[in-house]
């Protein structure tokens, strides 16, 4: 990108976009894993303004391949309904809930997960865990790619506001901040304009995240301390005239893994590894395959689809 577009561009526009969606350094980021129809579009077109120019978002679909369903997305009814509409359409299945798996033992024809409930015996397994769990669980990988997948600490901080109490600056639904600006805040979502169904009507709610790649200290920071430095923050973009009504912070401290270069071929050796040494075991979610719910969703079913292939 730097090449191409120079750093201007890419220190306050590329990064702010990128590193708020995919975590890391942005100089390290594969374009393949990420953002493979730039790559595409490039090849196609000569160079990467006129790539760019040519492939909107419904000839990005048609033309390039890349997958139907957005790259992040969310549930009118909140992403409970996701879960709740999956236990209720699972057969044949028993959901356990606030269940710890602590190890993996390996057993006779299967494993053995040992959590703070009952042990549970399987032929196979699927594991979805942050992969610092994976290390700990199946020691026998060696694989650097595990160790280097160290998930960027979020945390966001949902501030409701009454109608009046505060002037959003423009008409949209949010900004990025750039890594150079003197704000902690890395990006806030005006709810209201994003999603209106979620919000009623006399109120703006304003979802502001904070944590940057090396440097999310923030993160561990009381709540208190959190609300302010977002109100901080905010006060010096729109005028807020009085407080929040309400707040809820939250910390994903597993949140966003790097998506660092050959990120696909090194999430492809080491499933041929788990293969090798934990035959039956499978990997899918965040880490490997894409960071947003369709493409975890994606991740599975093509897990699900390999353990079938297994017989
Ligand atoms: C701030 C933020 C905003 C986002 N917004 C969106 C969005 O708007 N739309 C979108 O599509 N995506 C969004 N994403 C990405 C989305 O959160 C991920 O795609 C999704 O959560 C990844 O699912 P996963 O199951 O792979 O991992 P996770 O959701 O991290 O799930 C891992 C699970 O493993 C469990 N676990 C951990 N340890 C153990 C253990 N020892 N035993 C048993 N279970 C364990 C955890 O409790 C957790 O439930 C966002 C991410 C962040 C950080």
């Amino acid at each position: 990108m730097r090449e191409r577009v120079g750093d201007p561009i890419v220190d306050r526009l590329i990064e702010p976009l990128l590193s708020g969606i995919y975590a890391g350094d942005i100089d390290k980021m594969s374009a393949l894993s990420t953002f493979p129809q730039f790559i595409e579009g490039e090849k196609r077109y000569g160079n990467l303004y006129e790539g760019m120019r040519h492939l909107r978002p419904e000839q990005r679909v048609a033309e390039v391949g890349a997958k139907k369903v957005g790259q992040f997305a969310s549930l009118k009814r909140g992403l409970k309904s996701l879960t709740d509409r999956i236990a209720e359409r699972l057969e044949r299945t028993e959901i356990i809930l606030n269940c710890s798996v602590e190890q993996v033992e390996e057993i006779d024809g299967g494993y053995r997960l040992l959590t703070n409930r009952s042990d549970i015996d399987s032929e196979r397994l699927i594991l979805t865990v942050p992969p610092r769990l994976i290390r700990q669980f199946l020691p026998k990988v060696d694989s650097d790619f595990l160790a280097e997948m160290k998930p960027h600490a979020t945390a966001t901080c949902s501030l409701v506001f009454k109608e009046g109490d505060i002037e959003l600056p423009f008409v949209g639904t949010g900004f990025v901040t750039s890594q150079e600006a003197d704000v902690v805040i890395t990006a806030c979502t005006f709810i209201d304009q994003k999603w209106p169904h979620a919000v009623p009507d006399g109120y703006h709610v304003l979802r502001v995240f904070l944590g940057r790649p090396g440097a999310d200290d923030i993160v561990e920071a009381s709540d208190e301390e959190i609300v302010a430095t977002a109100l901080r923050d905010l006060g010096g973009l729109m005028t807020i005239h009085r407080k929040p009504s309400q707040t809820v912070v939250s910390r994903l401290r597993d949140g966003l893994p790097p998506y660092a270069v050959f990120h696909s071929d090194r999430v492809r050796a080491l499933r041929a590894e788990m293969g090798r040494v934990y035959p039956g075991v499978l990997l899918a979610g965040i880490a490997y395959d894409g960071i947003g719910i369709p493409d975890c969703i994606n991740s599975v079913h093509e897990q699900i689809k390999q353990m079938a292939a297994q017989g």
